[in-house]
Parts: structure tokens; sequence; C-alpha cells
């Protein structure tokens, strides 16, 4: 069984909000595409969306975003489609720690998991060497993947998205990763 992991492609990160960025836009096609892909083929499909509460202590870090019961918060209606999906809410930007996600990783025996979303340098590096890492910590033999077409980032002053984008892909790949497309999954 393999699983898809949609990283916070939620309103907030896509078009609405003080996290909004239009680059998030441009993957959106290409997870639409990998999430009929796993439909068909009956493999799980798991999307983290942010979900603070307005004490949140991430607002240290990062503007106010993604309030619970917020417009914000919901995904995005390209992938709400998708009955399948199973929604995983969480309160940082890496959803491995949710103790919704850890029991679906007890109750289930994933091959393969494949990560796609936003953003490349923040969430998705974060979820993916935590899955890396884990897996290591425990011995599992589960491949990580990101696909490298279905992730992004913001570009601003302080942040050179290109950069960053392939800087995070480039240490996701040093940890061991498998860096792939959306073309190599769907054709295999
Ligand atoms: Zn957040």
């Amino acid at each position: 069984m393999k699983l898809l992991v949609i990283v916070d492609m939620i309103n907030g990160f896509v078009y609405d909000g003080n996290m909004a960025f239009t680059e998030s836009q441009a993957v959106i096609d290409s997870i639409v595409k990998l999430a009929t892909h796993f439909t068909n083929k009956n493999y799980d499909i798991l999307a983290f969306r942010d979900e603070h509460l307005a004490d949140s202590l991430e607002f240290r870090a990062y503007p106010v975003h993604c309030l619970k019961g917020s417009t914000e918060s919901e995904l995005i209606s390209e992938l709400q489609i998708f009955e399948n999906i199973i929604d995983n809410p969480k309160r940082s930007t890496n959803g491995v720690n949710t103790p919704q996600f850890q029991a679906l990783l007890q109750e289930k025996t994933y091959t393969e998991i494949v990560v796609v979303g936003v953003c490349t340098d923040i969430c998705v590096l974060q979820t993916t060497l935590s899955l890396i890492t884990q897996f290591y910590e425990n011995n599992l033999d589960i491949k990580v993947s990101v696909v490298s077409d279905a992730v992004a980032t913001f570009d601003s002053e302080a942040h050179n998205g290109a950069q960053y984008h392939d800087f995070a892909l480039a240490l996701m790949s040093n940890a061991n990763a498998n860096i792939t497309t959306l073309e190599d999954i769907i054709e295999h």
C-alpha cells in the first residue's frame, strides 16, 4: 500500500490570507493528477491541513494564518472532490508529529509515502526528513518520495524562491529521499 501525503494545499497557502502565494497555484494541477492516480489505484491519500488556535505559539515565527474554522484552513476546492482524502489537521509546520498521523502509521503497512504540496523548504522538508528519520529509527523499510514538480515555495525579497526550492530538494535527496516527477509516478 502506498500513501500520498498532500501538505498544506489549503486556501490559506494558495488563495487567501497572510501566507498565500501564487507559486502554490502552479502545482495544483500536478497534485490533482496524483490524487486521481492514487484514487484509481486504491492507494491512500492524506492531507495535512494547518489549523491554528488563536494563541498558537507558531505565530511567534509566522504571521497569523489558517485559524481553525476559517476558510483559510479549508482544503482547496480542487481537492475537495476527492472524498477518499484522509483529513489530518495540524498545529505546526510538521504534521508527522500529530497523534492522528502516528496512529495511521501504526495501523497501515505502507511500502512508499509520496510527499507533495507546500512549502518545499518548510513543511515539505520537515515532513520528509521526519518520515525518513522515524523509519530509520525503527528500521522500517518504507520508501519516502518527493515529487519535484508537485512541490512549491514562495518568492520574496528575503526569500529567493527558486534557490530555497532547489536547496530543499537537495537536502532531502542527501537524506536519501527519492526525488521523483509526476510523470515517473504515474507511469509506474
Ligand atoms: Zn501554520
